[in-house]
Parts: C-alpha cells; structure tokens; sequence
C-alpha cells in the first residue's frame, strides 16, 4: 500500500433526473479537491458528457496552453442517460483534453463501467488538472463518500497487471470486484503521444479485468504527463433506478422492445453478439472500403483469412454475454481467452484479449498487409496493455512500411528490420520499441504528422509524397475505412472538429454504395444532420452502435432509413422519460449543434480549426502512385469518361492521374463550401455571429474569439 497523501471526505449527492449537479475537481499539482455546481444554465446549454467536458475545458486553459501544460485538463462525464441498465449501450464515458497529436480538443467516447459508477459516487463529470511531482493514483469510494491520493510507485506500469492488481486491491471478496473501475494506460504511455487510457470492467466469469478504450488522441500521453498512474472508482449497488428518473415505465418499455429486436435480428443481420463490430471486415473488403497497405487499395483476396467465420470458429470465445454495461444485449464486446503471447515481455503467458474490433482487424491486418490472426490478436494485446492507440499505430506502421517499399527507409535506418507489408514480426518488434522508446519505435510512436516531418528532414523523402501518404488531418490519424470514391466521407472525416475519426460521419453506403446522397447540397446536408446526431450521444452517455447495427428490417421502408428513425424515437423517449423534458429531434439537433459550434470555436481560439486545416491527404481522396492507379484502372479509366467525358486511351498514365487530381481536388473543394454554408459557417469555416446567436451560445469570450477572426479577414 502506498503512501497515503490526501484523504477527503464528501456526501455524495443524490441523482435526480439523471444528474447528481455537481462536478469534482482535482488539482494534482497540490493536490486541491473542490466540488462544483452544476447549474440549470450548464444542463441546458451543453447537455453533458462532451458538452461538460468542453465548458471546464475552455475555462481552464488559454490560447497559449498546450497538451503538456500544467493547465491542460483532462475531464470526463458520463451524460444525464449514463448508467440506466434498460437500454442497450448506456455506459459511455466521454473525455475530453487538449491533444498531443492535434494541439486542440480530442474528444473519446468509451465504455467499461467508470462513467456510470462514478456518477452514482455523486459526479456528473470530474476535472484533472495541474501535474504531480511524483506517481499517483486516486481512488474514490462513492458508497462511503471518500477520496484519497495515493503515492502509486509501487505498481506496475501495463494495462493488464495494473487494472488487476488496483481491482483486488479495493475489493473486499470477489464479489466486490464488479463494483470496481480503472482508468489506467502503460508502459508505452512516458514515450509517444499517441497514448490512450483504458477503462476497465471486471468479468466474473473469466475473472479478469476488461478493456474499453479512450483511445484517439493520446489521452494517456497527457494522464502520464501529469504522472497520474490510475484512478479508481468503487460503487456498490448498481440497480435499475439510481438516475431517479421521470417516467421508468417508459424507459422500460423502449428497453424491452429493443431487446427483442436484438434477440430476434442480430444472428440474421450483424452477429454483433458473436464476433462484435471485426463482423464488417469482409463486407468491407468486399465493397473495396477496407485500408489495405496503408490505405493505397480497399480490400485484398487474403482478407477470408481475417474473416468473421476465422475469429468466431478458432479464437473468439462463444456463448457468453459480453456487454461493457450493465443492459447492453447488443453485447458486443468479445474477446480471445486464454491466448498464448509468444513475444515481448509476456511472452509464454496465457491472456484475454479484448477484441479484435473492427478497427484492430483493419489497422493492425489489412492496412499493414497482415491477414493472421494470431499477429492480430497479439498487437491487439500489447496494444491495449501498453496503452496505445491501434488506430494510430496501425497507421504509422502503414506509413512507414510504405516509406520502405518506396525505398525511402531501409534496413540500415530501420536498425535491421525489412519493414514490408506484411511482415508481421516487423511489426510487433517495433511496438515493443514504441513500449521502450527505442530505435524506430520512437519515431512511430509520435504519429504519422511527426514521422512525416522526419523521414523528409532525415532521411530525404519527397515532402509532397509523405504528405500525400501519410495518413492523418489535424495530427491526428485516419480510422479505417477507404473515403476515396466517397466524397462525403472524405468530408466525413477531414470536416471533423477534432480529426478524421468516422464517429462524427460514416456515410460511405449512403453515398457510395447507395447513391442517396447525390447533389453537394445532398451531401452537405448529411454532413450536418450525422455529425449533429452522432454528436448527441456523446452528451448523453450512449454508445453509437445500438442505433444503427441492427435494424428493424421495416426501417427500410420509411422515408429516411438512413436515420433508422424508430430508433431515433427511442432516444427521444428516453431522453424525456429520463430527464422529464420534453424534446423532439429538432431539440436534439439542437443541443448537439450548441456544443459542436463551441468545439469549433474552442480550435479556433487555439489557433486551428479553418479551412485550412479541413484538408485531406490527397490518399484519401484518390490515387497517389501508378502502381494504387493500375490496381483500379478499370475504375479510374471509366470514371475520366463519365465525369470529364476524356478518353483514357489516348492519355499517359501521368495524364490520367492529373487529371483526377485536379477533379478530385476542385470536388472536394466545392464540398467544403456547401457543408461550411449549411452548418451557419463563412467560407473560411468560421461559425457567424448570427449562428451562435441564433444558438444561444453568444457568450461573450466565445464572441469575442469570432469577431477577432472575422475582423482579421476582413
Ligand atoms: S454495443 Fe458493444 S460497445 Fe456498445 S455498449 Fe454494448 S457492448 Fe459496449
């Protein structure tokens, strides 16, 4: 047990209509807890979860304030629905900083049972600031009303051993241990910054401790920075009421019928509770929307190998409920049991895995050639246990495999390794660099932005080639889906507020494979309607997925299946039933559009956040080399027909792929104009004064950031 350094005491606050109204702030530098309000002008103005998050976040810093400075918070909220146990995917936590990869807010909307709990320990979000002087954990006991900093040097550093050892460390029996959540990242966390933080949630079947991620934007690289080890909460008495609810016999109603379509549906559509959201890997190979080596193509025959069938058959444990919350019966959150590591540090160990998601079968398989799904299961691991997101890593790996096949990198710079696609040993030896910080792993673990920079400073790479490959916007790197003959989706992802993360937007069906979306002004208004809607369950503490993976087969009669408009309802029934106010879906929209307007204006206050940075790698949005040209010139040669009536047969290749630069590039250019114009914003991606008042979030310090940016462009 470690030094005890603060011991403080609270009366937990009652829950009422889903919020306890009070926030906790944390001080680590001399270790300061305070209580705040949470007034009637916060709910009403930014909801919760990200839009709490936010408002704490732009009164602590300044424009000047960066991921590492002291006044750098990082704050998290669970939202007014968080913690109900009727419906699926209420447990979400969203957290918020100032990010080591972008420079502005990163937002990361995470399961496992800390939100919640730490709601029913009578806080509706929780602020960290300032940057102790030595290892520390908090722990808060919300039974008992207590909280207490601990000296933390004594634990280890991963993931897997640290939720672990934290989780019997305040649980009285094994009964207890449920009641237990940690938020922890690794070893890999003091070297990159491309850290992320786990969330825990203990299996008393496998009785272990499973993971969820914050994992975008290297939250863990700013909880190592401020040398905070873990925090812990324990709640004991999780039941169906503590939200102290408006009308439970809604909520009970909308849960029940949800529950049956899933029971129904979900081994016919998704088969979400038996392989979790990897079930889309080969759907996505098969539409060409699957990053394969560094995102140059979209899919690859050897993608059957990674298939669903593979994980469900040989390595997937079957026929348990894995929900990171209590309720979830869309119970996504499947894992490898009992699986033999064979490198790095626990190398001969026996382990969970947590996964592999989609994402992880994406980034860390197909986009680095990789189709073997013990090498997927293995970087997953020492991914999740030394904290790092795989998204990012499975993208900078990508980056850098490409540099070596284009000759950029080679062994001698490599110290030794023939970093192809595919080589999955390559791979895995430099993560456990990244976990060291050596050699290569100290230029992969910053991120694609930063590796750019230094395989053109130091190794002679052609500037506009690392740009054009490197795949990140804003700092941060893309998730894995393939936006090139989608449009929308390029928007989708570089139109974000905090980077090319498809949680905002995923439209590719929409406009790709549907064609639902055809006009500019089609698109930009999906741009505006999905982000504001995906938006919203990140004030209110939902998971995205029950929305819209499987679906009531009569949504696609409706008027707008895309919506998936009887699940809408739902949420707005349960927003009312839990709140007591009334909202329709303009409402909603509406409470996103306040917080999303803020977000922008908050990049904007931090130097960022105009059309200059809302550009895609051009990777994302066509064909870079000959050889990506030539493995889709079937496609390419007719698109050149259709859309600028050329004949392809009487062009060089270099003509042809100048040719779709310049189109694609002036598309893409038109679209930003028509999304900038639907969302209330000049043409330089400035939200207008008439837009934020219109909003209701004319706030003076928000004003006076537009109005210094308006004036200055005259
Ligand atoms: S659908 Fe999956 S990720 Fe979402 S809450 Fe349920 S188990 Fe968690």
């Amino acid at each position: 047990m470690g030094t005890i350094l603060k011991d403080y005491s609270y009366s937990p606050a009652k829950i009422h209509r889903g919020y306890s109204g009070k926030s906790l702030y944390i001080n680590v530098s001399d270790l300061r807890i305070e209580q705040k309000e949470i007034t009637d002008f916060l709910k009403e103005k930014f909801t919760g979860g990200k839009g709490f998050d936010l408002w704490y976040l732009w009164h602590a810093v300044t424009p000047e304030t960066r991921w590492d400075s002291p006044e750098n918070e990082i704050v998290m909220s669970v939202g007014p629905l968080g913690g109900i146990t009727q419906y699926s995917g209420t447990g979400k936590t969203l957290v918020c900083s100032i990010s080591p990869l972008t420079g502005i807010p990163i937002d990361s909307n995470v399961g496992g049972y800390f939100g919640p709990l730490l709601k029913f320990s009578g806080w509706d979000a929780f602020e960290l600031q300032g940057k102790s002087d030595k290892e520390i954990l908090i722990f808060i006991d919300g039974n008992n009303g207590r909280i207490q900093i601990e000296d933390a040097a004594e634990y280890p550093e991963d993931s897997h051993l640290l939720a672990e050892a934290l989780t019997r460390k305040y649980a009285e029996n094994e009964d207890d241990m449920v009641n237990i959540s940690v938020v922890c990242t690794g070893s890999a966390a003091k070297h990159i910054h491309m850290s992320m933080l786990n969330f825990s949630f203990y299996d008393p079947r496998r009785k272990v401790c499973r993971f969820k991620q914050a994992a975008r934007g290297g939250l863990g690289t700013i909880m190592q920075d401020k040398h905070i080890k873990a925090l812990v909460v324990k709640y004991r008495g999780v039941k169906p009421n503590l939200n102290d609810v408006a009308d439970i016999s809604t909520i009970n109603k909308v849960g029940v019928k949800y529950h049956k379509e899933m029971h129904d549906l979900d081994h016919k559509q998704n088969k979400m509770r038996q392989i979790g959201t990897a079930n889309t890997v080969m759907i996505m190979s098969q539409y060409d929307l699957l990053p394969t080596r560094n995102f140059q193509t979209g899919g690859d025959p050897e993608t059957v190998k990674i298939s669903p069938k593979v994980f469900i058959e040989e390595w997937l444990t079957q026929g348990l409920h894995d929900g990171c919350w209590y309720g979830c019966t869309m119970a996504c959150a499947k894992c490898a049991d009992h699986f033999l590591v064979t490198t790095g540090p626990y190398a001969g160990q026996r382990v969970t895995v947590d996964g592999p998601e989609y994402e992880c079968a994406a980034g860390l398989g197909a986009n680095l050639g990789v189709f073997d799904p013990q090498a997927i299961l293995e970087e997953n691991f020492y991914c999740d246990t030394y904290g790092i997101d795989l998204i990012s890593y499975g993208n900078t790996i990508g980056f850098l495999m490409e540099c070596y096949e284009a000759g950029i990198l080679d062994r001698e710079k490599t110290g030794g390794l023939e970093l192809t696609f595919g080589n999955a040993a390559a791979s895995l030896e430099i993560l456990h660099q990244v976990a060291q910080g050596e050699g290569l792993g100290k230029i992969a673990g910053l991120g694609v932005r930063k590796a750019k920079a230094y395989v053109i400073e130091h190794f002679g790479a052609d500037p506009q080639f690392a740009q054009d490959i490197g795949m990140e916007n804003k700092g941060m790197e893309y998730s894995m889906y393939m936006g090139k003959e989608s449009l929308a989706q390029q928007g989708g992802y570089a139109l974000t507020n905090k980077g090319p993360q498809h949680d905002e937007a995923w439209l590719i069906f929409m406009d790709q494979v549907n064609n639902q979306i055809p006009t500019f002004e089609d698109k930009a208004e999906a741009l505006h309607y999905f982000p504001m809607w995906r938006t919203w369950f990140g004030l209110c503490g939902f998971c995205k997925l029950p929305w819209n993976d499987v679906v009531d087969p009569k949504n696609s009669k409706s008027a707008e299946p895309a919506k998936i408009p009887h699940h809408v309802q739902n949420y707005v029934d349960i927003f009312s039933a839990v709140t007591g106010r009334e909202v329709d879906i303009n409402e909603i929209i509406a409470m996103s559009e306040r917080v999303y307007n803020f977000q922008r204006v908050f990049n904007i206050r931090l130097g960022k956040g105009l059309r200059e940075h809302d550009y895609p790698p051009y990777r994302g949005v066509g064909p870079v080399t000959e050889e990506e040209y030539e493995s889709r010139k079937e496609r390419y040669d007719q698109q050149l027909r259709d859309w600028l009536r050329l004949d392809p047969n009487t062009m060089t290749l270099q003509e042809k792929m100048a040719a779709h630069r310049q189109y694609r590039t002036e598309r893409y250019e038109r679209l930003m104009d028509a999304v900038y114009e639907r969302r209330g914003w000049t043409r330089n991606g400035v939200p207008t004064v008439e837009k934020l008042k219109a909003l209701g979030i004319d706030f003076p310090d928000v004003l006076a950031v537009v109005e210094q940016k308006l004036g200055a462009e005259g």
